[in-house]
């Protein structure tokens, strides 16, 4: 490789080197300016063509799109918006973009139209800053928990276990649809599918985390998750990422620092290392939201708001305090809320969360020991008998972020939790056996790293955070 990255040159610019760069046509303005970019940076690198000089064929081919490589002597720039440009004495047109067809034309595309054309998006601005903030921060989380001592686990993405109880699970099949084997009841008979069982895409690797955590200590996965539910929304995905670390002797409080802890490094670690992508979004996002009425934009920048959750505590409370706030609040009593918050005992909306979040606290919240009704069978049972040791992080704009519970150690009591769910205890015999044979205290959490994403980049469409969206009825590329 003999040529240069735009982000190395316009870091350290070696004014007068000659230099090669490679990279695709954003603008070609006046048959002379040429705004180069290369994916490395938000930066565009000016290369200014003589034109005079320069064969009338080739000056037709540099369009919007096009592939080129470009050498020439890089120069202060007298010209506005730019501090160095290079004076281009070769240039190679190495793969054309007919201006007639390609649809990525240098004006402002509506993010509905770029998921339509979710192959070339990444040529813009926009989602070339999220998705390398996106590859940062994956690597800020291995970094966490690497620096901590954590074991990286791969837990299976295949599944023969239905019972993690997250949501509608993806079948996995080998099974003819057209011709489906039946047994004796007249039920279809997966004796004689892939496995000799009936199989799913995982909803979470939790359990099967668990049980590493029972041996290695600490662990993390970070995998792909899948659930078939159909909630069209800006926050869900049917194929997401999830990091799920899971510690072996943590109790809640210690849970819910390390997911605190773990959340504010990863945040930092892009401030100090995303500060040109991060400034761009933030001035996108101000742009955007200048059409929108007063009340209904942030009250703080992107920067802002993510050095605002680094620097604050997060304001940890119960969710019986947390429904006695909701009870009492404007919205609840002038009937403001979709959902009214009436009795103890029932599930937050994402209303009341982001009531809580963004009126209330102005923080994020923790909120921990929910009705043991509203969550699944493996979290801790408290004195009470009526809470369980479950803990959820709520972001302002984003509502819940993290999901996680201190796990029920005690073989009785989750036995018994099992059956009254009505879950098949055969399924599970070896989860029960980590309570059987050295059981310990142990803690978790799943953190869905889209909404990470959409919180660190200020984009506020879930489908415009990860490279190719998998929602109900689309599933194109
Ligand atoms: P929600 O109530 O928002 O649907 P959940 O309670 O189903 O979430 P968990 O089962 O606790 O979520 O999953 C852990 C984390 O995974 C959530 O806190 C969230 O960050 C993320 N998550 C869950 N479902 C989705 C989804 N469909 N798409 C993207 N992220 C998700
Ligand atoms: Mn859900």
């Amino acid at each position: 490789m003999n040529h240069l990255r735009l982000a190395d040159i316009i870091d350290q610019p070696k004014i007068n080197e000659t230099v090669t760069v490679k990279g695709w046509v954003k603008t070609f303005r006046a048959n002379r300016f040429i705004a180069l970019n290369d994916g490395s940076t938000i930066d565009n690198l000016q290369c200014v063509v003589d034109y005079e000089n320069t064969d009338a064929q080739l000056l037709k081919k540099i369009n919007t799109g096009a592939a080129v490589e470009i050498t020439g002597q890089l120069v202060e720039s007298m010209g506005k918006g730019q501090s160095i440009e290079i004076i281009v004495s070769h240039l190679v047109v190495v793969g054309e973009a007919d201006p007639d067809l390609y649809p990525i034309q240098p004006k402002k595309h509506s993010f509905e139209f770029l998921r339509e054309k979710a192959h070339l998006r990444v040529r813009t601005a926009t989602f070339s800053a999220v998705m390398r903030i996106r590859s940062v921060l994956s690597f800020a989380i291995h970094q966490f928990f690497n620096q901590k001592g954590f074991c990286y686990v791969h837990t299976p993405i295949i599944t023969g276990s239905d019972a993690e109880g997250a949501g509608e699970m993806f079948r996995v099949s080998v099974l003819d649809p057209k011709n489906m084997p039946l047994d004796d009841e007249g039920n279809i008979d997966y004796k004689k599918d892939f496995f000799g069982k009936e199989t799913n895409l995982t909803v979470s690797g939790q359990l099967e985390s668990e049980t590493y955590a029972q041996g290695l200590g600490n662990v993390y996965t970070f995998g792909p998750t899948f659930r078939a539910e159909n909630s069209n929304t800006s926050r869900h995905l049917a194929e997401f990422w999830m990091i799920e670390p899971e510690m072996a002797f943590y109790d809640l409080t210690d849970n819910m620092d390390l997911a605190e802890e773990f959340i504010k490094y990863t945040l930092q670690h892009i401030l100090d290392h995303c500060k040109k992508d991060l400034a761009f979004l933030d001035q996108r996002l101000t742009q955007e939201e200048k059409s929108l009425p007063q009340q209904q934009r942030s009250p703080m920048g992107l920067v802002e708001k993510i050095k605002f959750v680094v620097e604050n505590e997060f304001k940890r409370v119960s969710y019986t305090e947390a429904i006695e706030i909701l009870k009492n609040s404007k919205p609840n009593k002038k009937k403001k809320f979709d959902y009214l918050v009436e009795e103890w005992g029932t599930d937050l909306q994402s209303e009341h969360e982001r009531y809580l979040v963004e009126k209330h606290f102005n923080a994020p919240v923790i909120l921990f020991d929910y009705p043991a009704k509203i969550k699944a069978f493996y979290m801790r049972m408290n004195e009470d008998k009526k809470t369980v040791r479950a803990m959820d992080i709520l972001f302002p704009g984003i509502g819940e972020i993290v999901g996680g519970s201190q796990r029920e150690e005690r073989l009785e009591v989750l036995e018994k939790r099992i059956e009254e769910m009505g879950i098949d205890a055969d399924e599970l015999w070896w989860y029960l056996d980590l309570r059987r044979f050295g059981s310990t205290p142990h803690s978790g959490f799943g953190l869905g790293f889209e909404r990470l994403v959409l919180f660190a980049t200020g984009m506020s469409n879930i489908r415009d955070v990860i490279p190719f969206p998998r929602t109900p009825q689309n599933a194109a590329f």
